[in-house]
């Protein structure tokens, strides 16, 4: 703790700070006190953004006028806070993805509305009787190309979709990490 603290119980300004160290948590510090403690978050585990669980050791603060403790899990706030930052990135990443694959289905999809267009003239065309056979040999040609487009415009949009729901889905999935690291509560270890 940076901050300058005072004591709740008598309000004197002045501690001891004593960092309870978990050889788990740091391997290259040898254990120097006897008290240890850990505080950790596990209910919210994911090995995607490399969280497994939230793991402190605990730093006390012992006033030096009358010896009240006070306990503070700085590390867990770091990585809690690191952790609401992976997942934010992550889902910065994967919302960059969306515009041109909904820019594609738009486009897709006002090309589909075209070709309908077409398709109906083509229709009423065809119901003419004042047309030639060599005309309406013509539009029946051109109905079934514009009957293949259709189709291709329509598969094509099905993919770009295919590509979309699982993004959409991934994001949403994040973001209800991101809400359940905020509702966590710490368990004992
Ligand atoms: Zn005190």
């Amino acid at each position: 703790m940076s901050k300058v603290l005072k004591c709740p119980i008598c309000g004197y300004g002045n501690h001891f700070v004593i960092p309870f160290l978990d050889t788990n948590l740091d391997k290259s510090v040898k254990r120097r006190y006897l008290i240890e403690h850990t505080i950790t978050l596990s209910q919210y585990s994911d090995a995607s953004i490399g969280i497994n669980k939230y793991d402190s050791y605990i730093t006390a603060h012992v006033c030096k006028k009358c010896g009240h403790i006070e306990l503070y899990a700085e590390k867990l706030l770091k990585e809690i806070a690191s952790g609401k930052e992976r997942l934010n990135e992550m889902i910065g990443i994967r919302k960059k993805e969306l515009p041109s694959l909904k820019k594609e289905i738009n486009a897709l999809e006002s090309k589909l509305k075209q070709i309908d267009e077409n398709l109906s003239t083509i229709e009423k065309s065809l119901i003419d009787e004042n047309i030639t056979i060599k005309r309406h040999k013509e539009l029946e040609e051109e109905y079934k190309h514009l009957q293949q487009d259709k189709y291709s415009a329509k598969s094509k949009i099905d993919s770009v979709k295919n590509k979309l729901t699982p993004i959409e889905s991934e994001i949403a999935k994040l973001n209800s990490k991101l809400s359940k690291i905020s509702e966590e509560k710490p368990s004992d270890c």
